[in-house]
C-alpha cells in the first residue's frame, strides 16, 4: 500500500496493514480520537510520547484552511455556472453557512487524517521487516 493511501485510509505508519484507531467507523464521537496505543499487526508504540498528537493541530489548521478554499472555489464556480447568486462580498453569510456546514460534515475524517498525516511524518515506514 502506497504511503498516500495509507495515510488517507488510516493505516498503521510503520507496517500499513492495520487501523491507527480503536474504532474504524467514522462517525463514532465517543471514540474518534482513540488511538491504538501499539498496531495490532507490528506492534509499533503509535503513541510514542505523551503529547505526540498535539502537533496534529498545525495539520488540521492546514486542512481546515484548505476546506474553506474550497467551498470558497466551489461557491465561486456554481455563480459562475449560474447555480447560484454569489459574490464574496455580497454574500458573505452564504460563503460563512456554506463553510460551517461543510466543516462540521468532513470534521471525523479531518480530525483522523491530520493525525494520521502526523504519524505518518513521524513514525517511519519499517516495510516488510516489521512482520512479528
Ligand atoms: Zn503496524
Amino acid at each position: 500500500m502506497s504511503s498516500l493511501k495509507a495515510t488517507l485510509t488510516f493505516q498503521c505508519p510503520a507496517c500499513r496493514k492495520a487501523s491507527m484507531y480503536e474504532n474504524p467507523k467514522l462517525y463514532t464521537w465517543s471514540s474518534i480520537g482513540k488511538t491504538k496505543k501499539n498496531c495490532s499487526h507490528c506492534h509499533t508504540d503509535l503513541q510514542p510520547e505523551p503529547g505526540f498528537y498535539f502537533g496534529a493541530a498545525y495539520v488540521s489548521w492546514a486542512l481546515t484552511v484548505a476546506t474553506w478554499v474550497a467551498v470558497l472555489v466551489a461557491l465561486k464556480t456554481f455563480a459562475a455556472l449560474g447555480w447560484i447568486e454569489f459574490a464574496f462580498l455580497t454574500h458573505p453569510i452564504t460563503f460563512l453557512l456554506s463553510g460551517i456546514f461543510t466543516s462540521l460534515v468532513i470534521f471525523p475524517y479531518m480530525f483522523r487524517l491530520s493525525r494520521s498525516i502526523w504519524s505518518h511524518w513521524f513514525i517511519p515506514f519499517q516495510g516488510n521487516e516489521s512482520h512479528p
